[in-house]
């Protein structure tokens, strides 16, 4: 097995870089590292942490031109949603910058005048994560800032093709004046590290984001040392149009929801439910925006749509979209010439499907691609069916006026996740985070640090 990792440009399928795998004796050098740091990083009062951690932020944006084609030469998004995605993960290390100071706890009346119960938070210990190519900047940052802020050290295992962007945040933390054993990468393929965290009785909680089948062997594989878990996992976003909506409005959402990132987020858009008093002029509009799309390599300006990351994820679009078509569905946009597969750089051209049914694959697989199938219902109850019928509940999202229609909506997605009115809802003040099989547990806001925290309960006796 190769002792290297190539990491290329999905744009043009060069060679950027090769970086050293690291070895298994050296991944657990760095969670001992990790373990013995813990133990005067814990005892660092909440001012310094705040300190380093709005330095750390700083930085970033001080280097966030340099970062950001990083992001877009490994990863291929467009450079002005790269420098979006870094924005966004500096607003989760600002936010628990000012997090750690407010580490609560709490007393509680006891059952007798001589006894006290107080309740007070700890640093959970060393965490471990593992990201995912798609965000390879801000799903580290809204990782690492949490558990510094709580007061855990950190080690993080980045995604094989993307790995450059988080060896430079991770420069840039110890310029910040992180020491360097209280955050560090490794670099290897997911199974063999994943093994190594999981085993380890060092590390005391895992944190990932990734496919739903991966979150599924971390948690079995974490059983045997009970370790605590967050996972962000797959999702199948619907969206549901109301035949009151603002057509346009919905229209310019829903394209800032699907086709971010070319498809490729775990809340983008996956399915178009559009009452039917509506549908031909929603499709049509979104129709006509999407075709005029500019696709290309996200380093040039004009770039709205970059490419996908690889060939595997290229054939798994395809395939859908061939599906679809061959059980009757229709494409609505006219640059389905533009799809491309040469010298390994992997385009998919925006595409909208109509006269789509629930039979197709795209209905029910996670497409992560820049493909949107419409579908159509009549009464609320049926669009709520067809939304909830998925393993998934991450992200979800409505357009509509009415109050009562909003109520009934929320009240009946089953998602973790929900946009009334918006096709962008991730804020670092807000608890992101699915429910079902798309994860367990939040990211961002005040929920977003209680993982990294264990609770623990002191009962005072005899205090008269
Ligand atoms: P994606 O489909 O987004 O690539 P994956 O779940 O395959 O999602 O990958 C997300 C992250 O999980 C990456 O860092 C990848 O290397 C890692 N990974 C993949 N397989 C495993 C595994 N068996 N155990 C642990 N991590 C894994």
């Amino acid at each position: 097995m190769s002792e290297q990792i190539i990491v290329k440009n999905p744009a043009t399928g060069e060679v950027i870089k090769e970086i050293k795998k690291n070895t298994v004796a050296e991944i657990n050098e760095a969670i001992t590292i990790g373990e013995k740091a813990f133990k005067t990083w814990k005892e660092v009062n909440a001012n310094e942490k705040s300190r380093l951690l709005r330095r750390w932020a700083d930085l970033i944006i001080e280097n966030i031109d340099e970062l950001a084609e990083i992001i877009t030469t490994e990863n291929g998004k467009p450079l002005v949603e790269a420098k979006g995605e870094l924005k966004s993960g500096v607003s989760y290390v600002e936010w628990y910058a000012e997090e750690a100071k407010r580490i609560y706890g709490r007393t509680v009346p006891a059952n007798s005048g001589d006894k006290r119960i107080l309740v007070s938070k700890q640093p959970i210990g060393l965490v471990a994560a593992i990201t995912p190519w798609n965000f390879p900047g801000s799903m580290m940052l809204r990782k690492a800032a949490p558990a510094l802020a709580a007061g855990c050290t950190f080690i993080v295992k980045p995604a094989v093709e993307t790995p450059l962007t988080t060896i430079r945040l991770i420069e840039l933390a110890h310029e910040a004046g992180f020491e360097k054993e209280v955050i560090q990468y490794v670099n290897g393929r997911g199974s063999v590290v994943g093994e190594l965290f999981t085993s380890s009785k060092a590390i005391k909680k895992i944190t990932f984001t990734g496919s739903t089948n991966v979150g599924k062997i971390l948690m079995r594989d974490s059983a045997s040392t009970v370790k605590s878990l967050t996972m962000e996992l797959g999702g199948h976003a619907p969206v549901i149009v109301c035949d009151d909506a603002d057509i346009d409005f919905a229209v310019e959402q829903t394209i800032i929801t699907k086709f971010r990132n070319a498809g490729q987020t775990c809340v983008c858009a996956n399915r178009l439910l559009v009452h039917e008093s509506i549908l031909d002029e929603f499709t049509e509009k979104l129709s006509e925006k999407v075709s005029a799309l500019n696709m290309g390599n996200g380093l040039n300006q004009e770039t709205e749509i970059g490419p996908v990351i690889n060939k595997d994820s290229y054939e798994k679009i395809i395939n859908q979209i061939d599906d679809a078509v061959s059980k009757g569905a229709e494409v609505t946009t006219n640059n389905q010439d533009k799809h491309s597969s040469e010298n390994e750089a992997y385009f998919v051209a925006p595409t909208i499907l109509k006269n789509v049914s629930l039979d197709m694959n795209i209905m029910y697989e996670e497409t992560f691609g820049p493909v949107a199938p419409i579908t159509s219902f009549n009464k609320l109850s049926e669009a709520i069916e067809i939304a909830n019928d998925t393993p998934y509940g991450l992200a979800s999202y409505f357009f509509t006026n009415d109050y009562r229609n909003a109520i009934y909506l929320h009240d009946n997605l089953d998602y973790g996740i929900v946009g009334w009115n918006d096709g962008a809802p991730t804020a670092a003040q807000a608890p992101f985070g699915g429910v079902k099989e798309s994860g367990l547990g939040s990211e961002g806001g005040i929920e977003g640090i209680e993982p990294y925290l264990e609770t623990k309960y002191l009962s005072i006796g005899n205090v008269e």
